[in-house]
């Protein structure tokens, strides 16, 4: 993409009610627009980060074994009152009326319409386990929608949710979802742990929530120092016996201020107390029969009995997790994007705009970037070098290649590593190779 031919609506002051980073750095690098309190427009460039996102999401679903739909936003009131929620949502639901006075909704959340679908098609044990997940915009009129996307009113949610004929076989659904989870943060970059979880209105009684670590995290955090650094399960034979996978991380203490036990807490070694502040950007639930009962989601066992369904659901923050990855990586000058989730793989700095040659091997580089499938943005701009330099730096692209007149005497270019700062003097060729050899195995 040519930087001049983009709409990269860049702010050069940061708007007053932007405290945090991730906030800040998403409006100052033209990524979203704010048009009422809580729901922004994704402009291009944030919607690009957004999107690859959520494509790691829906591979690391599919690999364990979920089944991707799409269900509405609106939904009808009427499943809501089948399970009580309803009335039991309070101010959170945005309730609306169509024009033949029917009572509608924007959805928070889906359970009760996933039962529906799952009881009115399935019928026999030997359609289970089933897991079904989408992406979908959610609403919830939070009291007090804050920092950007990451509490929005609107935002994007992946929620799963499977069904299964005993407590037992959910237990190895949910512990599949557990461990897709932390490869999924990890292959964003995020260094994610589980923690004991309260279920709040979703219900159920076995919840954990997945918490990166960051200052301006809403939530506070209690965990043994080394589940931090423990790395993700990598690949994992999802026909397997999960448990002891599961169990390894859940030895460890961790838990959000809901569930805080002091005491348990007090019992590690002094040096492994980890307290912090958390933003959470997964959660998930094993609720068993908490919707499947009063709606009379029921499967034939092979008995021939009739056995109401045990379910669990699972949500990620895809639209959270733009702010999350932000507050995990940034510096005073912008932010940081790894590599995985990056807008464009690299910038390319023309400092002489209308030199002949400086015109001639940015264009070259941009074309060879553009064809190996790097995805190149091309600053041509007429703009001062320290423009250019701070821009660049503002919106974080993990490499830059600065083409000026006085490295091109000697034949060489300049790349700059966003995240380290290191600064390398090679000839184009070399700095081509260089960055796609980077992007080898993202
Ligand atoms: P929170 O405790 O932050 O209010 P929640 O427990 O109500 O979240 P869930 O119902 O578990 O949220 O939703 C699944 C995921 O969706 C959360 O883990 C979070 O990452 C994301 N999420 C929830 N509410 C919002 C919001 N208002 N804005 C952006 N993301 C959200
Ligand atoms: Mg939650």
């Amino acid at each position: 993409m040519r930087l001049s031919r983009y709409f990269l609506p860049l702010l050069k002051e940061t708007p007053a009610d932007a405290t945090i980073a991730s906030h800040k750095y998403m409006l100052r690098a033209g990524m979203m627009k704010q048009n009422s309190a809580g729901i922004y427009s994704w402009l291009p460039m944030g919607f690009k980060v957004l999107k690859k996102i959520e494509q790691i999401v829906r591979e690391e679903q599919d690999r364990a074994g979920a089944i991707e739909m799409l269900m509405p936003t609106i939904q009808s009131a009427d499943l809501w009152r089948e399970t009580g929620r309803y009335d039991a949502y309070g101010p959170e639901m945005l309730r609306i009326t169509d024009r033949h006075g029917r009572d509608m909704l924007y959805g928070p959340t889906n359970e009760d319409m996933i039962t529906d679908i799952f009881r009115s098609s399935v019928r026999s044990y030997k359609d289970l386990p089933k897991c079904l997940y989408h992406i979908q915009w959610k609403f919830r009129d939070e009291v007090r929608p804050r920092f950007g996307i990451m509490r929005g009113r609107e935002f994007l949610m992946k929620d799963a949710y499977s069904f299964d004929l005993s407590a037992e076989d959910a237990r190895k659904s949910y512990n599949k979802m557990f461990l897709a989870y932390l490869n999924t943060y990890a292959r964003m970059g995020l260094k994610a742990v589980a923690m004991k979880a309260d279920t709040g209105p979703i219900g159920g009684d076995l919840s954990h929530e997945f918490i990166i670590l960051a200052e301006t995290g809403e939530s506070e955090v209690f965990c043994h120092a080394d589940l931090v650094n423990m790395p993700p399960p990598g690949v994992i034979d999802f026909d397997s016996d999960l448990q002891p996978q599961v169990d390894e991380r859940l030895a460890l203490y961790a838990a959000t201020d809901e569930m805080h036990d002091a005491d348990e807490f007090a019992k590690l070694p002094k040096d492994k107390q980890l307290s912090a502040r958390g933003i959470e950007v997964g959660h998930i639930f094993y609720f068993g029969e908490k919707y499947s009962a009063p709606m009379k989601a029921k499967v034939m066992s092979s008995e021939g009995k009739e056995v109401v369904v045990h379910m669990g659901s699972y949500g990620v923050g895809v639209s959270r997790l733009v702010g999350g990855i932000i507050e995990a990586s940034h510096d005073e000058d912008g932010i940081i994007w790894p590599k995985s989730v990056t807008p464009f793989g690299a910038g390319i700095i023309n400092l002489k705009v209308g030199g002949e040659e400086a015109d001639q091997v940015s264009e070259d580089i941009y074309a060879k970037l553009t064809a190996a499938g790097i995805d190149p943005l091309y600053d041509d701009k007429n703009d001062r070098g320290g423009v250019k330099f701070s821009r660049m730096d503002l919106i974080g692209l993990p490499y830059q290649i600065t083409v000026g007149p006085r490295g091109l005497k000697e034949g060489i270019v300049e790349v700059k590593t966003r995240a380290t700062g290191e600064r390398q003097s090679l000839s184009p060729e070399a700095a081509i190779n260089f960055i796609i050899s980077e992007f080898e195995n993202i």
